[in-house]
């Protein structure tokens, strides 16, 4: 797809917090996001700066009482 064009009809650029930009189609011109499907873990299979506040720690611990 050919990048640098103003969004127009509905397309809006996603900036992910890895750097990572793509357009999709939202009623806003602009989105920010914290995973993408290209650091998304389940797509990466690892995790990177994603972890805000200990979540996925939390998550785990509670997993393992069970
Ligand atoms: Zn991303």
């Amino acid at each position: 797809m050919k990048s640098g064009i103003h969004p127009k009809y509905g397309k809006s650029v996603v900036k992910c917090a890895c750097g990572e930009t793509f357009e999709t189609g939202s009623v806003r011109p602009t989105l920010h996001v914290d995973v993408c499907s290209k650091c998304h873990p389940f797509f990466t299979g690892r995790q990177k700066l994603i972890d805000t506040g200990g979540r996925v720690d939390k998550f785990r611990k509670r997993m393992d009482q069970k």
